[in-house]
């Protein structure tokens, strides 16, 4: 038996019943395991031998004999059990080990993206970081790390995809949730160590600077290393004088000693090869190449293998929409970060928030050289209530209503600079419309910050307001739903001139 005539016994038997994705299509020995679905649910289907198929948690459908064969057609559900046994058949499905390869983060927060967001790295030589969540996001959206990392891989196997991909336990900020993702099998580790950061430094004046970095344990250490040492980056001189390096000693030590700290657990307690990302992007701290310098020359000297770092470039970083600020200005202070991470080498530079930041895509990977890594998630998420409102408008229109009277608590948590009265009243546009509101700065971060609200509303009996229908939309409009997708994120891989 070969793929065809599986595919044409399958088809004749359930092809009223059951579309096969065809290229999820694998052979192993003399079984065959391919995604197939119905008009509510996706299954794993298994035609094979008896012994292979009885492992599998789901139901016989039918048995044949085929000449010399004896097979069993079992439809499975696409449960852990079985991804499971699949990851043991097919070690492509493990998420794997990235370096220090250009990479792409792309968060998925329903974790039914990944098909789509595989067809936009095809062709591009630029290494999918697919199951990436934050322990914030998990919260909102009520998932956790193995459910992150499961919806991912059962993308993979739909798509048949057979390359490497990798698995961003992102902006963690505890060995236990450390150790829960390392125990899923995330592969990548985002360290977050904002709580340790201190930001009111340069409030202090000398005489209080001087007393609390006194009380720094190895103080004179630090002096002994770094104190007037100078290091010239593309002409511009950088100097450790006392007043700087107190101050950015004094900000990131205390972080710096919670990585350490993380670093050595995983360390410990992975067995294979991670990738770890140090990010300091979420404090009110721009960080200046000076700082960036000290936090890689410190993590280095205390043994912190650290494969990417984020920092908190300069500029407004708002969700889901440009950039804002100057980017010449930009260009020209990232240029210094890019150039002192070459000289010092060993790491990429991660850019976070880097959903719709056109315009300094090119400026982030012709700098680094491809030393980079870049982070998105709300973009996919957007463009997945984009489909639902080309596709039901009317539960586009409820969605949106919720969204503006969620907006201001939901807001909180993020540095934005949103204004709704600049969005139109839906009530005054027709439905070919609605998706315009997706090219809207405003109406872009209405949807894009308050997902955690619009996930899990509930009504009065308990059952979810909108996130079963959004679901259903996305299925029955799976094809619209992909082609979206694909088509934004790959606007973001083509910038990055791969
Ligand atoms: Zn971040």
């Amino acid at each position: 038996m070969n793929k065809q005539d599986v595919l044409q016994l399958f088809d004749k038997h359930y092809g009223d019943r059951y579309k096969v994705y065809v290229p999820s299509i694998k052979l192993e020995k003399n079984n065959y395991f391919f995604m197939v679905r119905d008009n509510h649910n996706k299954y794993l289907a298994g035609v094979g031998t008896r012994e292979i198929c009885k492992d599998f948690e789901g139901d016989n459908l039918e048995e044949f004999k085929i000449d010399k064969y004896e097979l069993i057609v079992k439809r499975c559900y696409l449960n852990h059990h079985n991804l499971n046994l699949l990851r043991g058949i097919f070690p492509h499905l493990n998420p794997s080990f990235c370096g220090l390869q250009p990479s792409f983060g792309t968060g998925d927060r329903l974790g039914i993206a990944t098909p789509a967001h595989l067809q936009a790295f095809k062709g591009k030589d630029i290494f999918p970081v697919l199951a990436q969540q934050s322990v914030r996001e998990m919260d909102r959206t009520e998932r956790n790390w193995q459910k992150v990392l499961d919806d991912a891989i059962w993308g993979c196997f739909e798509a048949g995809y057979e390359g490497p991909f990798g698995a961003d336990a992102d902006h963690v900020k505890e060995i236990k949730e450390l150790k829960e993702a390392a125990d899923c099998g995330f592969t990548m580790f985002t360290l977050d160590p904002s709580d340790f950061i201190r930001n009111d430094i340069k409030k202090l004046d000398k005489q209080e600077l001087d007393q609390l970095y006194n009380q720094i344990p190895n103080s004179k250490e630090i002096e002994g290393l770094y104190l007037g040492k100078s290091n010239k980056i593309k002409g511009q001189e950088l100097i450790f004088d006392e007043k700087s390096l107190k101050e950015i000693t004094l900000t990131y030590s205390e972080a710096i000693n919670h990585i350490v700290k993380c670093y050595e657990f995983l360390k410990n307690y992975k067995k294979n090869d991670f990738d770890l990302e140090i990010s300091v992007d979420e404090t009110p701290t721009v960080t200046s190449p000076l700082a960036h310098l000290f936090i890689v020359l410190e993590l280095q000297r205390r043994g912190v293998d650290f494969q990417n770092l984020a920092l908190h470039f300069l500029g407004d970083w708002q969700k889901g929409v440009e950039y804002k600020g100057d980017v010449k200005q930009f260009a020209r202070e990232f240029s210094l970060h890019a150039i002192l991470a070459k000289t010092i080498g060993g790491y990429k530079l991660s850019l976070h928030t880097g959903s719709d930041k056109f315009s300094v895509y090119p400026i982030f990977a012709q700098e680094t050289e491809g030393l980079c890594h870049i982070k998105t998630a709300g973009t996919s998420w957007l463009e997945e209530v984009k489909v639902v409102a080309m596709k039901d408008p009317d539960l586009y229109r409820e969605i949106h209503r919720f969204a503006l009277k969620n907006f201001k608590k939901d807001r909180a948590s993020y540095n934005l600079t949103t204004d709704l009265s600049r969005i139109p009243d839906i009530d005054k546009i027709s439905d070919e419309q609605l998706v315009d509101l997706f090219n809207k700065p405003d109406s872009r971060q209405l949807i894009h910050i308050t997902y955690g609200s619009i996930l899990r509303a509930r009504d009065k009996e308990g059952k979810y307001i909108f996130k079963d229908r959004i679901y259903k939309v996305l299925f029955q409009y799976e094809e619209d739903h992909y082609q979206e997708l694909s088509n934004h994120i790959k606007r973001h891989l083509e910038l990055l001139n791969k």
